[in-house]
């Protein structure tokens, strides 16, 4: 796609998702962390009111060590896949007090190197908590993204790697969020191309829509 091309297709999604955000509640760099660990396959409504429970003792990693990984399996069963996010959450935990004093690091690399911390998770702490320019590719950021021809790519890396080539710097972060805002309103498994305001450029619409 050219350069041209992804500026305005930026600026519709901009101008029809001006609020695109992260729908996560948080209170700290580590609360972000678990947020986003539980938020995989999740809805961010359901997470938020598993948080508002699970922080009013657990905010911190030190707090959370504490707690048999059979009760935060309880209190976050209904994010669903709850005995991996469980041991997720305890790990990177560990990791954090051990490697880094208890705080959630600030660095890209470390927070990649936290145990049960996975690449898209570290980028968007990194992005949304530490304010820092990054592409985290979720299910709907890979869907999207490819659908249209910011990347085309079939694994979500190589599409991290080619929206970071195509998109300019200081645009990643918000486009990430435009993107998923997209994913979930109109370019969803089943695409609503005939409402949606960038089909012109389109790959997927040009190639199989008409
Ligand atoms: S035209 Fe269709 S496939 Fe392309 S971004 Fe819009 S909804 Fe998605």
């Amino acid at each position: 796609m050219e350069k041209k091309d992804v500026k305005t297709v930026l600026d519709i999604l901009n101008s029809i998702y001006p609020n695109a955000q992260p729908e996560l509640n948080y209170n700290s760099p580590y609360e972000l962390l678990v947020a986003v660990i539980l938020s995989a396959q999740c809805t961010d409504k359901r997470v938020n009111k598993v948080t508002n429970e699970l922080f009013k003792e657990y905010n911190t990693p030190f707090k959370m060590v504490e707690l048999a990984q059979e009760k935060l399996e309880k209190i976050i069963f209904s994010c669903g896949f709850y005995h991996n996010k469980a041991k997720h959450i305890l790990s990177a935990s560990q990791s954090i007090i051990q490697n880094f004093g208890g705080k959630v690091p600030g660095d890209l690399e470390q927070l990649r190197s936290l145990s049960g911390v996975g690449r898209k998770t570290a980028n968007v702490v990194y992005s949304v908590a530490f304010g820092k320019n990054a592409i985290a590719v979720d299910t709907h950021v890979f869907r999207v993204a490819n659908r249209i021809g910011l990347a085309v790519a079939k694994d979500v890396l190589k599409t991290e790697m080619q929206l970071m080539e195509n998109i300019p710097e200081k645009r990643w972060s918000k486009s990430h969020h435009l993107l998923i805002y997209h994913g979930r309103n109109i370019c969803k498994a089943k695409p609503l191309c005939g409402v949606c305001p960038i089909k012109e450029y389109c790959n997927y619409y040009k190639n199989f829509s008409k």
